[in-house]
């Protein structure tokens, strides 16, 4: 096969199934010409990613829950082990209790709101230092991020807390790996309906309040964020880094409802 990511080999975190964003990303990277390891948190999931990784011809996939950094350390072996280098990373992992996606932020417990940081915001960087030392030739990473990072989105809460410092964690991490080659990205997706999605409430009226109101007037797709993520995880890209992108079909660019939503 031939493509853009030809010759390029690249470890995906955080397919759960085949709805999940990193699948979207995957897909569009295979379709390419990457080549793919995948990891999975927990068994039930791993009976999930096994199949759709052979998909895409990847017999690669690897347990990791990233609260357990030994299980992090093992993965960065194996890839070490059996490519020698790494190309790209793309990190598609997040976590907050849902019992806190709902009612007021300033609820947070400390326990969850350690949680939150450590699993959706720190293991973002603690991958990023892992992976680094096997981009000689430089490489790219990327991770998620969602709007409501600098926005008020109700029920998002600490996620928003958490996106927030991981989007402070990619414009610091470019700058680190920068003169290593390095690039360091986000893409801000606009709501999609996933498994992570689903926890926080209310996800179908701010599903509906998106698609209603932005200026495309509708909802983003795994596939749309996926080859988004393509033109990141690539060379098109050669020159871009520190950036949050939103694909989201613009919604962030407006500030009030359409005049249609307000006449209803
Ligand atoms: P998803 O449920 O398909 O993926 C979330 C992934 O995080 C799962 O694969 C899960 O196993 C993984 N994960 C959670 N805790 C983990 C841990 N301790 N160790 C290892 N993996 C762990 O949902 P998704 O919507 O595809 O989420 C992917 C990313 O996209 C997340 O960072 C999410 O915040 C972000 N995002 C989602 C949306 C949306 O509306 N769905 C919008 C913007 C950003």
């Amino acid at each position: 096969m031939t493509g853009i990511m030809q010759g390029k080999r690249g470890l995906v975190m955080g397919v759960a199934n085949n709805h999940s964003i990193a699948w979207g990303i995957s897909k569009a990277l295979a379709a390419q010409g990457a080549e793919l390891a995948f990891t999975y948190q927990g068994d039930a999931l791993g009976k999930r990613v096994k199949p759709l990784a052979a998909e895409v011809s990847s017999d690669f996939v690897l347990p990791c829950d990233v609260e357990d950094i030994a299980s992090v350390d093992a993965v960065v072996d194996a890839i070490s082990e059996r490519w020698g280098k790494l190309d790209f990373i793309v990190h598609a992992i997040g976590f907050s209790d849902k019992n806190e996606l709902k009612g007021l932020y300033a609820d947070t417990t400390r326990e969850n709101f350690s949680r939150t940081m450590v699993i959706s915001c720190f293991s973002f960087t603690e991958i990023a230092k892992r992976c680094a030392p096997l981009m000689e030739d430089g490489g790219a990473m990327l991770t998620l991020t969602y709007n409501g990072s600098t926005r008020v989105i109700p029920n998002y809460n600490v996620m928003g807390v958490a996106k927030a410092a991981l989007e402070a964690s990619v414009r610091y991490l470019a700058a680190d790996y920068g003169p290593r080659g390095i690039r360091v990205n986000a893409i801000s997706a606009g709501p999609i309906r996933t498994l992570a999605g689903a926890g926080i409430s209310d996800a179908r009226a701010i599903l509906s309040w998106n698609q209603r109101n932005a200026p495309l007037r509708k909802t983003v797709t795994i596939d749309q964020v996926g080859s988004s993520a393509l033109y990141l995880l690539s060379d098109l890209s050669s020159g871009v880094t520190g950036e949050i992108h939103f694909v989201d079909a613009g919604f962030n660019v407006t500030s009030m409802p359409t005049l249609e939503t307000l006449r209803k």
